[in-house]
């Protein structure tokens, strides 16, 4: 098992995270895959429960970066419905994106956490940009066709993980 496809933790949805446990790991920025992490493709602006995330996120001084793979247009759209701020065509797998935000913006890798529901595109940009990562399932069934692509890829690796029992969830960090 290749180590960049081992996340920090699981969790079922990023909606089901207590936001105590980015206090207590000390994350004061969420680097937030969109599509079927935090929203469906399909939803072209934010619903009530993903700006309920960033309220309660933001009142605890957390601040979220949508970080998507998908088009200017798509995340531009609902990155700035929900108010925050985001990067499009981040390029996942690769760091290179992330680590050039992380400089621009100032931010300490050591606060800053991902979240993001694939393990060949979210998971393997995180760890090369060695940042902690929390996996999560993808939020509704339907994904968009490059992403049912890379599902035929991640499903090996996922029950790998899994039965070598690399999955910690986040309640037992
Ligand atoms: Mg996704």
């Amino acid at each position: 098992m290749r180590k960049i496809y081992i996340p920090y933790a699981h969790a079922k949805s990023v909606y089901d995270i207590d936001v105590s446990f980015f206090l207590k790991e000390k994350v004061n920025t969420i680097f937030l895959d969109l599509d079927n992490t935090l929203d469906s493709y399909r939803q072209k602006t934010p619903t009530q429960k993903a700006v309920e995330l960033k309220e309660n996120l933001e009142k605890a001084g957390i601040q979220i970066y949508i970080l998507s793979n998908n088009t200017g247009k798509r995340v531009k759209e609902y990155a700035e419905a929900l108010g925050v701020k985001y990067v499009n065509s981040i390029g996942k797998p690769f760091a290179s994106g992330i680590k050039r935000l992380l400089k621009n913006d100032n931010l300490k890798p050591e606060n800053v956490m991902m979240i993001g529901d694939q393990l060949i595109t979210d998971v393997a940009a995180a760890n090369r940009a060695h940042l902690r990562i929390i996996y999560t399932e993808k939020l509704v069934k339907e994904d968009q066709p490059t992403t049912r692509f890379n599902r035929i890829f991640e499903r090996p690796k996922k029950r790998r993980l899994i039965k070598k029992h690399l999955l910690r969830e986040w309640e037992e960090i």
